[in-house]
């Protein structure tokens, strides 16, 4: 059983992996532990993304963030190149905990529900998909 996390992210109740909802590759394993251990990263420099909106030859603050102050931090599945999450943090900072779930409790919950996850959440690429096709 396939419980949809994120729009990008499954957890398998039967293998206990967190698992790409776009290519079901397996990130790693769902117990303790931080999906984003199982993704790429990529460490941008702020820069690329919030480029300057004045001259930054003539001003010190240009409304693009610091990259001594600032990174953005892009996850990625490794298989087929989702991102599947960014954040801002400090330069070195390591990547944050945004979830981590009880793989007992999620699995007696969905139990006690008696009806399949993937039926009951209705959203994520594949619905996304459904929607704007037809
Ligand atoms: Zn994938």
């Amino acid at each position: 059983m396939r419980v949809p996390m994120t729009e990008y992210l499954f957890i398998d109740l039967d293998t206990e992996q967190w698992v790409c909802r776009v290519c079901n590759h397996d990130l790693c394993t769902a117990r303790d532990t931080n999906y984003k251990e199982g993704t790429l990263v990529y460490n941008r420099d702020p820069r690329e993304i919030h480029q300057p909106i004045i001259d930054p030859e003539k001003y010190e603050f240009t409304f693009s963030p610091d990259p001594n102050y600032c990174r953005i931090l892009e996850y990625y599945c490794p298989s087929c190149g989702t991102q599947m999450e960014t954040e801002y943090v400090p330069p070195g900072h390591p990547p944050t905990v945004d979830m981590i779930w009880d793989i007992d409790s999620l699995r007696a919950q969905w139990a006690e529900r008696g009806v399949d996850p993937q039926d009951a959440i209705t959203y994520g690429p594949d619905v996304d998909v459904e929607r704007h096709t037809h």
